[in-house]
């Protein structure tokens, strides 16, 4: 990244400020520019600023452990080390040890990482840092220093509360930008705050954009969260005209994550990206201790009746069916349902406020059933999953990991069945060579 042209355009002091970097909040004085300045809202609050100065890093001691990264040894300002500490971290994760010297040094990344990997404070800590090393001459309401785009409210909402504790101390001011919710609330606090970190899903975003409530030509880092999933849900044209609003690639410093990279997403990850670097972290270990893997060979007229029938049985309490397509997802459903069965659906095609509701429901009741892709599957934690069937196996292993992983959480005992039928038995090699082991197969059970 070049951090020499960063400080040209916003000339920095030597020393991080005291305080954070918001000057009055006042509009720019452009003829497109049509905001009304109203007083700062961004001061730190004086509980933070008074722990701020009592807190001392030497209370924060992390034992170097061979093989592990300490927070201590990445040259992280104090203000997040404060926060870091209050979190309760020592270590850094493995996404977080392999990104950081990468992304503090200035440079792009591409990770390829899921959640629960510790990659929200990577991209985090990064973002606070380069904003506090740094003090625009002038700031102005509706113009974000950094921006953080996220495909779902949940995501986006989680990663604005983890960017509150991370920057707990830091003076730097957060908000969400979310679609469905609080259409008002947000134009007015855009408009009237100055704001460092937006984190926002991206129909609401562009919504302000188109009509001037938000600028984000001032955007020094940009991340992008799961664009896998934005693929899924179809906010790539959304994202594209986000992305041309910011400053060229060679100006700010991006973060792209995602889960998985279909060829679309490695070709957008490539034009956003200034020479970056790429990490990936390896898929959560299979988790056989806890849960109990069965593979039924079946043919693939007979999945319908033998899937609902298990369903029925009275082993099975909240369960998720996986399938790989959208379309297949939703004519099961509809088909579960036909049979008596209150099947839901989750996937890409479904819109955001319904998928939360579903989600809701789900994490609710008892015995429910939910039909997912693997894209709208992945973001689902709920305890409690007894069966997580796959419908069809999936053409790429590591979908197996993650879908049998959404039961047998938190210590609990679950169940995988895989329906294999005539046509998929040939992708069991893939799956076995992936998990290194034989699997072994089974006909379902007569009953
Ligand atoms: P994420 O993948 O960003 O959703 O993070 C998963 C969880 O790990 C969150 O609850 C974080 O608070 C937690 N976490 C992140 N980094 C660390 C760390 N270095 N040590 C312990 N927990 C962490």
């Amino acid at each position: 990244m070049p951090i020499g042209l960063i400080k040209r355009l916003f000339p920095s002091k030597e020393k991080a400020p005291e305080k954070p970097v918001a000057k009055k909040a006042t509009a720019k004085n452009t003829a497109d520019k049509n905001i009304k300045a109203k007083s700062n809202t961004n001061k730190p609050k004086p509980a933070a600023k008074k722990e701020a100065v009592k807190w001392d890093a030497s209370k924060f001691t992390v034992a170097p452990q061979e093989g592990k990264t300490r927070f201590h040894d990445l040259n992280i300002d104090e203000r997040i080390m404060h926060g870091i500490y209050d979190l309760g971290f020592e270590y850094a994760s493995p996404i977080q040890a392999e990104s950081l010297p990468i992304t503090l040094a200035g440079h792009d990344i591409i990770g390829k990482a899921q959640t629960g990997t510790g990659k929200t404070a990577a991209f985090l800590i990064t973002v606070m840092q380069k904003l506090l090393s740094t003090t625009p001459s002038e700031r102005f309401a509706s113009e974000p220093r950094a921006l953080v785009v996220a495909p779902t409210r949940e995501l986006a909402m989680q990663i604005a509360q983890d960017a509150k504790s991370l920057g707990k101390y830091t003076g730097l001011k957060v908000m969400t930008v979310l679609g469905g919710m609080d259409y008002e609330k947000q134009k007015v606090q855009l408009t009237n705050e100055v704001i460092d970190i937006v984190v926002a899903t991206p129909g609401r975003l562009l919504d302000f954009l188109m009509q001037k409530v938000v600028f984000l030509d001032q955007v020094e880092m940009l991340v992008i969260d799961e664009a896998d999933r934005m693929l899924d849900m179809g906010f790539i044209p959304d994202l594209k005209r986000i992305i041309r609003a910011t400053p060229e690639k060679n100006l700010r410093q991006t973060q792209l994550f995602s889960a998985t990279y279909p060829f679309d997403v490695i070709a957008l990850s490539e034009s956003w990206t200034h020479k970056p670097r790429q990490v990936e972290i390896e898929p959560e270990s299979v988790a056989t201790d806890t849960v109990d893997q069965k593979f039924y060979i079946i043919q693939e007229t007979e999945k319908d009746k033998i899937l609902a029938g298990i369903l029925k049985s009275d082993q099975v309490g909240r369960a998720i069916i996986f399938a790989n397509r959208r379309d297949t997802t939703r004519d099961l459903a509809a088909r579960l349902n036909r049979m008596g069965l209150n099947a839901m659906l989750l996937s890409g095609e479904v819109a955001q406020n319904k998928r939360t509701a579903t989600l809701e429901r789900f994490k609710r009741l008892d015995n429910t059933i939910l039909v997912a892709t693997d894209v709208a599957g992945r973001g689902i934690h709920v305890d409690g999953v007894s069966h997580v069937f796959n419908y069809n196996l999936p053409d790429d292993p590591e979908d197996y990991v993650h879908r049998i992983g959404r039961t047998g959480r938190a210590g609990a005992e679950g169940t995988a069945i895989t329906f294999v039928d005539e046509y998929e038995a040939y992708g069991l090699m893939d799956l076995e060579k992936y998990l290194g082991k034989k699997i072994t197969t089974e006909l379902p059970p007569q009953e």
